[in-house]
């Protein structure tokens, strides 16, 4: 066979590295000397350095080296614009960007669309010139969502990927590790430095039966830190597309990712999608796409899926699970609104050509019966490829003719992204989905919506009845011919028969002269707006400084950078500055967002204190408690504080993503030797920070507290940077230091 086989038909110049896994497999082999995982053989087998990585379940840090990036966007708008400070002329791995989350649901699918390219042209425009520039793939609005394109086109047996969004796990269907990362992770691969993980510990699946019945699989708890590896026989009776929906749906349990060995289920897919080539090429290598016989998992769960029954989850969360013959029970003991105004289908989630087509003969059933659905029906294809296929092969008029109707191939309402008219905010109401969450006002943004979630097939049955207490299982309904029936079993080809219709075309490729494009910005723009480098260090002993905030209890990226309606300007550094710290608590008066501005006296808003201490060239600090920035790996969360001025926060501890993140932006993320010297700061002190002229690894700061009544005291800080990230902080910020080394 070929030695050299493309990772994807569309970068044909960009090739599958298995020989490194089989290469550094051998070192790591000779240095365990135990069996491993399917997930150590691929994370391993993308180490950096191999030989001296230090290997700890659940404990050392890899360095890894993935194959590709993806990003949808949201996301991707910060993430390319940071990348473009680097000066580099192309992102060091393929990495794809995908328009699928602005897309909001109204009218239908066509109409959205059109209404989106509108409304959010200039950042398209900047992504689609960007993307041409940089030499990144670019999949247009209307091409479909982010994981369903992966797995159609970039994902493969063993490959290590990562992607700006929680779902990008679902690529595990195919095989591939695949995590959900923040944009300054991103932005790091893309400039050629590796990927920090923390070695997950192995969680194993052992499935010993043969239905399939995927709902069931969320009742397993407890991912965090860990990768979810299935095995066993029942791996085999699961198709490709519903190995993914599984991967999907392992985000809702806190899992690094999930995955599936390679089997011939994944052969089928890859064929299908034309990419035989890389199906023999896994092959060869399939001894290092399985786990090794005798490998150890740091937990076992047996799954015998034979006696899994379908689950309904919600209102309000993932994990309240009720099985479907409990569910009437549960509606009725808890006042659930029994009447089901929306059914949702499709998303990242469950929107193959399989799920598509189980859901079209419930409603071919319905309709042979003379009904069309009660509640109002939505569909949402994963991708133009899924939607046009449909639409040639009758599924998608089966759908429409009971009254379904198609929305544009994106997030839609998953995301929020839903005009929805059919009720008032605050009228508490019932809609089921297949979606994969359902927080509170996450779908339609009215916290009286009871959202449950479920399988594609159940939502498309219960659209017929109207009413959250019918069981299609064992519940019949009346036809128009005064007849009653019940449903049979949902029925549909995993693959389509006749092969894939791609549809339009809906994919960029970078243009062979990439010198002369210029990325479009306009200046005026609100939500986008090109980044200056941060200032270097002046070399200074930083002395005065006022202490912004000093912070008092939880402060989770959501409350230094909160999300809503501040999402919209996730590519305008300046504008979304104006949330910095707004939820934070001020120790000082137990509020949030009004400190004191220590120069006027006057209390204010914590992002315009901020922003007049910058102003008049006074650098400022934030005190923070314990695990500081936990939460999201956001990066605006370090990105705004910088922008605004601040030097350094200082905290009884930190989430550790965030304090990485406060160093890459060139800021002093500093803990207190005690931490019960957070006590002793005031929010009136001014602060001086001694040492700084000889940071050095491991060596203490002193922060000296010039108390407002003209006493002192001394106070030693500790920080966990390293050689590389003194650089970082000297030269202004981790891009600095890189556009740097790239001029010389
Ligand atoms: Fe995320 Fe929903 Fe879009 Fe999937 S469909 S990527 S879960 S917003």
């Amino acid at each position: 066979g070929a030695t050299k086989v493309p990772m994807s038909l569309l970068e044909p110049k960009a090739y599958i590295n298995y020989q490194r896994i089989e290469d550094n497999l051998i070192v790591i082999r000779d240095r365990l000397k135990r069996p491993l995982t399917l997930s150590e053989k691929i994370l391993y087998g993308h180490l950096d350095d191999p030989a001296s990585q230090d290997i700890v379940r659940g404990t050392s840090y890899l360095k890894l080296r993935p194959d590709r990036v993806a990003c949808q966007d949201a996301t991707a708008q910060m993430a390319i614009l940071q990348f473009m400070s680097a000066g580099m002329d192309t992102a060091a791995v393929p990495t794809t960007v995908h328009c699928d989350h602005l897309i909001e649901a109204q009218i239908g699918g066509a109409k959205d669309l059109e209404r989106a390219k509108n409304i959010n042209k200039e950042v398209y425009d900047f992504l689609a010139t960007a993307t041409a520039k940089y030499g990144l793939g670019f999949w247009k609005p209307g091409s479909g969502i982010i994981h369903q394109i992966i797995l159609e086109n970039y994902a493969f047996p063993g490959g290590l990927m990562i992607g700006t969004d929680s779902h990008t796990p679902n690529a595990g269907g195919l095989g591939m590790i695949a995590c959900g990362v923040g944009g300054a992770d991103a932005v790091d691969v893309m400039a050629g430095l590796p990927w920090e993980l923390k070695c997950p510990k192995v969680i194993g699946v052992n499935l010993t039966d043969v239905i399939l019945k995927v709902a069931g699989i969320l009742t397993v708890k407890g991912g965090t830190g860990a990768i979810v590896e299935y095995t066993g026989p029942g791996v085999e009776s699961l198709s490709c597309t519903g190995m993914a929906t599984i991967c999907n749906m392992g985000a809702e349990i806190g899992a690094t990712t999930s995955l599936f060995p390679f089997n011939h289920r994944m052969t089928d897919y890859l064929k299908a999608t034309k990419r035989d080539s890389i199906a023999e090429y896994a092959k060869r290598f399939q001894h290092n796409l399985k786990a090794d016989e005798g490998a150890e998992y740091d937990q076992v769960i047996d799954i015998d899926l034979s006696e899994l029954e379908p689950h309904i989850n919600g209102p309000f969360t993932p994990d309240l699970a009720t099985p479907l013959s409990k569910f009437k029970e549960a509606v009725e003991q808890n006042n659930w609104p029994t009447e089901l105004k929306v059914g949702l289908i499709g998303s990242c989630t469950n929107s193959s050509y399989e799920d598509m087509s189980r859901a079209a003969s419930i409603a071919r059933e319905a309709h042979e019966h003379g009904l069309s659905t009660k509640s109002k029906f939505t569909i949402t294809p994963g991708s133009e490829q899924v939607r046009a296929t449909i639409a040639r092969d009758g599924q998608m008029a089966a759908l429409e003719e009971v009254g379904g109707l198609v929305l544009a191939n994106a997030c839609g309402p998953c995301i929020g992204q839903w005009d929805r008219r059919d009720v008032k905010k605050g009228e508490s109401n019932s809609i089921i989905t297949s979606y994969n969450r359902n927080f509170t006002g996450r779908n339609d943004a009215n916290p009286a919506t009871h959202a449950f979630v479920a399988s594609p097939d159940l939502v498309t049955a219960m659209v017929f009845a109207g009413d959250l207490r019918f069981n299609p299982v064992t519940d019949t309904l009346t036809g128009a011919d005064g007849k009653s029936f019940k449903f049979s079993d949902p029925s549909g080809n995993e693959l389509p028969p006749r092969g894939y219709d791609p549809g339009e075309n809906t994919f960029q490729a970078p243009p062979a002269d990439r010198a002369s494009v210029q990325v479009a910005v306009d200046p005026k723009s609100d939500r986008l707006q090109l980044l200056k480098p941060f200032q270097p260090w002046d070399g200074k002993t930083p002395t005065d400084l006022p202490i912004l905030i000093k912070a008092q209890g939880k402060c989770t990226t959501d409350h230094i950078s909160a999300g809503g309606p501040w999402l919209k300007y996730r590519g305008h550094l300046e504008n979304i500055s104006q949330n910095c710290l707004i939820g934070a608590i001020n120790a000082e008066n137990g509020e949030a967002n009004k400190v004191k501005n220590q120069i006027t006296g006057e209390y204010a808003g914590v992002p315009a204190t901020a922003a007049y201490y910058r102003d008049h060239g006074i650098k400022w600090v934030v005190v923070g408690d314990h695990n500081y920035g936990e939460g999201s790996s956001r990066e605006h969360a370090a990105l705004e504080p910088r922008f605004l001025g601040g030097l350094a926060i200082i905290t009884r501890s930190f989430a550790r993503i965030h304090e990485t993140n406060l160093k890459k932006q060139g800021m002093l993320a500093l803990t207190f030797v005690d931490p019960e010297d957070y006590d002793k700061i005031r929010p009136t002190d001014k602060v001086d920070i001694l040492g700084l002229e000889s940071f050095a690894p491991g060596k203490n700061f002193a922060l000296v507290l010039k108390h407002d009544d003209g006493s002192k005291e001394e106070i030693p800080l500790a920080h966990s940077f390293n050689e590389g990230q003194i650089e970082w902080f000297k030269a202004g910020s981790a891009l600095n230091l890189m556009a740097k080394n790239a001029k010389k």
